[in-house]
């Protein structure tokens, strides 16, 4: 690895001019990078509930759990889910023999609900096929519902301490800084992946505790937003720390505008009840309960009323709630509406009673609206 000082702007600048450059890292480059890596693990490690203390065994039920929450999800928000699915479900047979319901309520709010079914289909195949302990392999691993490249190597090298490939928005930030690499995402996510690789793929030494480590650095030390390089173990040789332009890195492609889309949401009363439809299991939102829609429409001019609704009077929306997903916006006009006790209605919606809306557990977008409601 290049040191700081001439030669190093040399080479920072040759690699400017060499996009997708992915330069050689030599043997004694990978082994010095780790021991820093993992000294400074040694003494800043998070402590994180799914994470084996110092000297303990990792519990691979545990290792799969997060990592299946903490897909496009904070740890923050992570943590209060793992804390209650793991006193509820203790084990991957518990949850295997769990009822879906439970577990889709149990989620709502995290999002990504797709990840809530395959998670219940996974525990079942461990538990029924492995008997209840996860493969070690990787593509082992990837053959389980759920569960694809960075998870399967994530597992791998945190609960079993096996060489893997681990490459999530953090570790790239700091292969991205480390390396200066000019290469945009999401194209650049290949030169970042063969710098990962160049650093752990094959060696030994201590694995999951150098994954994780450099996952604490990106959240910790090499933040999106000031990060603090005085403070980092690898600093010496950090090229977008030597042109004092780290935040600059990871280089992204300009955003498209998201899409926007338009409908209603109804808060459907009738005495001391409410009607909530349980959604089509495959789609957005999948197998959730939550409150009915209209159609989502791409023009605010042709939003219209759902059917079911027929003849019932509904009154003009004064209110609407703003979601974002994954690929478009959503906006929709919350309509408040008591109907009698001769409204029809199929099968896919049912009455709860409104005490027991709270332990429902609904998705994000419905609790926004359900909060508007008039009291
Ligand atoms: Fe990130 Fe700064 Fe460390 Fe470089 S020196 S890896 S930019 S925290």
């Amino acid at each position: 690895m290049p040191r700081k000082g001439v030669a190093f702007h040399a080479l920072v600048c040759y690699h400017f001019l060499m996009n997708s450059t992915v330069e050689h890292v030599s043997t004694e480059d990978v082994h010095a990078f780790r021991k820093k890596i993992l000294d400074w693990y040694d003494k800043h490690r998070r402590v994180l509930p799914w994470r084996a203390l110092k000297g303990e065994e990792p519990v691979p039920y545990h290792v799969w759990l997060s990592e299946i929450m903490l897909q496009q999800t904070t740890v923050q928000a992570v943590i209060p889910y793992f804390l209650k699915f793991v006193k509820k479900w203790p084990d991957v047979h518990v949850l295997a023999n769990a009822d879906n319901e439970a577990i889709m309520s149990y989620w709502a709010g995290l999002g990504y609900y797709a990840r809530a079914r395959n998670l219940h289909k996974c525990a079942k195949v461990v538990s029924d096929e492995y008997d209840g302990q996860f493969p070690s392999d990787q593509k082992e691993l990837q053959s389980l519902p759920g569960i694809g490249d960075y998870t399967s190597a994530a597992i791998r090298s945190i609960a079993f301490n096996k060489p893997s490939v681990v490459v999530d928005g953090n570790i790239e930030r700091v292969m991205a800084r480390y390396h200066a690499v000019s290469d945009a995402l999401p194209k650049g996510k290949k030169v970042l992946k063969a710098y990962a690789a160049a650093y752990s793929e094959g060696v030994e030494d201590r694995p999951g505790d150098y994954a994780q480590a450099l996952m604490d650095i990106g959240a910790t030390v090499c933040t999106p937003k000031s990060p603090s390089c005085a403070f980092c173990p690898v600093n010496d040789d950090c090229r977008a720390y030597g042109l004092g332009t780290a935040e600059a890195f990871p280089v992204k492609a300009a955003k498209k505008a998201k899409p926007k889309r338009y409908g209603y949401v109804y808060i459907v009363k009738q005495d001391d009840k409410i009607l909530l439809q349980k959604r089509e299991e495959r789609g957005l939102l999948g197998g959730m309960f939550g409150l009915p829609t209209s159609d989502w429409v791409d023009d605010k001019a042709e939003q219209h009323h759902l059917d079911v609704l027929g003849e019932t009077n509904i009154p003009e929306s004064t209110v609407a709630v703003y979601h974002v997903f994954t690929h478009f916006e959503l906006e929709l006009n919350v309509v408040e509406i008591t109907v009698s006790n001769d409204f029809c209605y199929d099968e896919s919606y049912s009455w709860f009673s409104l005490a027991s809306v709270d332990q429902i557990g609904f998705p994000t977008v419905f609790k926004k609206a359900y909060d508007l409601r008039s009291k």
